[in-house]
Parts: structure tokens; sequence; C-alpha cells
């Protein structure tokens, strides 16, 4: 399953010359920061999380919970980075 979520979500991204991973896909209306729809299961509602989070939890292989990730690069349109390896836990 990782596999293919992982396809996914690098599908719409496009590497930065400064070294960002810049997300082209579907932004939060408040902040604009990147999100993504998770594929619904049977039965469920349809599930919005923070591309950067998931990107972490893949990467990490580790539930974030409630703990908050804070990004470390400041390039430019790096609101947009959702690279796992330019957030750390806050
Ligand atoms: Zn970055």
């Amino acid at each position: 399953m990782h596999e293919d979520l992982i396809e996914t979500l690098m599908e719409k991204t496009v590497p930065s010359e400064d070294g960002c991973l810049l997300w082209l896909g579907k932004l939060t209306s408040d902040c604009l920061a990147p999100v993504f729809t998770l594929p619904r299961k049977k039965g469920e509602k349809e599930k919005q999380v923070r591309v950067s989070r998931l990107m972490w939890e893949i990467q990490n292989d580790e539930q974030l919970g409630s703990r908050r990730l804070k990004r470390t690069c400041s390039n430019a349109n790096s609101q947009y980075c959702v690279d796992p390896s330019h957030y750390e836990l806050a």
C-alpha cells in the first residue's frame, strides 16, 4: 500500500532548484498548506491529511499522532515543500 501511495504523492511533486520537493497538488483553503485526500475505504468518510505529515510518517515508519512538525527549509516557495527530510519534530 505504501509504495502505491508514495508513487501517487510523488506524481504531484516537483524538485526545486534549491533542493526542496514542491507540492503541485491541492492546498488547504485557510493556510495554503499541501493537503492530500487519502483513498477512501468502503463506508468511510474522505479524510484529508497534510502531505508533510504523511510523507514524514511514511519515511520514518512512525505515526505522528498529536506531535507537530516544523519545516526547516526556507527557500523560495518552501511553504509548498513536502520533503520529509526538511521537517523535524517541533
Ligand atoms: Zn524544503
